[in-house]
């Protein structure tokens, strides 16, 4: 606005155990502070009285558990004020968490069981706050000193790294209410697809391999192996979907799984785990402010997110183009390859492709304006155990002179030759 504009600056009094919701506006970012009190946002406090910027869009709450004063400026989509929480049984469940890890920590560390704290997974349909809920248990843990590992098994919507991929980080500290979850060096396999029913062998795959990365993590380091983890999983919980979480529960051995407003899945998942050693299954009240997000909503989501591991949250990565020869890199599709023709078959037969087949793929045009991935593997039949350095994103191919210029998170050469491809496609604007 110009000079002549009035304050935008508001406050709020917030009465204990009472949370202010808001949705930045789409234009511009929100600057709010803490007055006095005391508050956090989905698990972490706030600093008293340092202006903090949401960016566009954003969509958070501030929660106080004993009152507080916020001061906004800027404008919002909506901001409101809710009494009605479900926080008091979320913190509940923390402080359960709590003691397992406390018990895990004092057992001995040659006893695998006893050692191992909470492996706690979140399931539920979209839009019922299980990333929320990951989030606030992971910064809960955090505050009190364990090192909990998030598991994100979301490649629609999820929040380590772009959209595609699984992927897990430890949690050192509490998760930063602006820039989320830290994106040091997170471990992350490339699945390519933002919906898992594009090749579903390939993702359950791809969560054991992850799975066993882990295992094996816990195993030389006690410290995480008590602090446990938290999975945060896809809102398909029908046919297909709800077959993929049972194979999560059972591939990651998840001993707590919380179910977010779903009535049936709970009793579903209730019945089928009766039968297996110690899965406790507690169903969870969905928060009144998680907001809903359409498809348009989903795919734009997904599109600022491959933005924003170029380009950072507000603009302050400085990605670089680069240009390499056709002959330099090799690029992998998995799965889907080509098929016997129907001719070589017996009579009836359909012809099936493997589906977790490593299949090379010629650079053409085809590849123009895809994200792929850079693998770590050494070898082409490494690919699929192999989790992924990073991403870069295909900007022009020159079929004439079999060149290849694509974007890079920094200059110079990647640290592989391998690279994936998907469907995941973006268009930068
Ligand atoms: P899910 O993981 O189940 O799809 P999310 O946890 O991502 O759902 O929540 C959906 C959206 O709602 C997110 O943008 C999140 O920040 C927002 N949200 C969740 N809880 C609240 C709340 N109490 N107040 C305001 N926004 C919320």
């Amino acid at each position: 606005g110009g000079s002549g504009s009035a304050s935008t600056i508001k406050q709020v009094k917030l009465e204990r155990e009472s949370e202010l919701r808001i949705e930045v506006g789409n234009d511009a970012p929100l600057r709010l502070r803490l007055l006095n009190g005391t508050a956090e946002i989905f698990g972490t406090e706030l600093p008293p009285e340092i202006w903090l910027n949401f960016p566009p869009r954003l969509k958070f709450a501030v929660f106080t558990w004993y009152g507080a004063t916020i001061e906004m400026d800027g404008a919002t989509e909506t901001d409101y004020t809710a009494d009605e929480t479900p926080m008091v049984s979320y913190v509940n469940v923390h402080a359960v968490l709590d003691g397992r890890r406390s018990r895990a920590k004092a057992s001995s560390p040659d006893d695998s069981v006893s050692s191992q704290g909470p492996r706690v997974i979140v399931v539920g349909p979209t839009d019922s706050g299980k990333s929320t809920l990951s989030r606030m248990l992971l910064s809960w843990a955090a505050k009190q000193g364990w090192k909990p590992t998030f598991v994100d098994l979301d490649i629609g919507q999820g929040s380590i790294t772009i959209p595609g991929c699984i992927a897990a980080t430890p949690i050192e500290m509490p998760i930063d209410p602006v820039e989320g979850i830290p994106l040091e060096m997170p471990l992350v396999y490339f699945y390519g697809h933002a919906t898992p029913s594009n090749n579903v062998e390939l993702y359950k795959v791809l969560v054991k391999e992850l799975a066993g990365m882990i295992e094996r993590q816990f195993t030389g380091n006690a410290e995480s192996r008590a602090s446990g983890m938290v999975i945060n999983t896809m809102g398909w919980i029908e046919g297909v979907g709800y077959d993929l979480l049972l194979h999560a529960i059972r591939t990651f051995k998840a001993n707590v799984v919380l179910v977010l407003g779903q009535e049936k899945l709970c009793s579903m998942l209730k019945d089928v785990l009766k039968s297996e050693p110690k899965v406790d299954v507690v169903k969870l009240q969905r928060s009144g402010g998680v907001v809903s997000r359409n498809a348009k909503v989903r795919q734009k989501a997904r599109s600022y997110r491959i933005r924003e591991y170029f380009y950072g949250l507000s603009n302050d990565l400085s990605p670089h183009s680069n240009i390499a020869n056709f002959s330099d890199l090799f690029v992998y599709r998995v799965g889907g390859g080509p098929q016997a023709p129907r001719s070589a078959l017996p009579i009836g037969a359909e012809p099936a492709a493997d589906p977790t087949r490593v299949v090379p793929v010629n650079i053409n045009r085809d590849l123009l304006h895809l994200v792929l991935a850079v693998s770590f593997a050494k070898e082409p039949d490494e690919i699929i155990s192999s989790n992924v350095a990073g991403f870069i994103y295909v900007t022009d191919i020159d079929i004439q002179r079999k060149k290849i210029t694509y974007l890079a998170p920094s200059a110079g050469e990647l640290p592989s030759k391998y690279l994936i491809m998907g469907s995941l496609t973006w268009l930068e604007t």
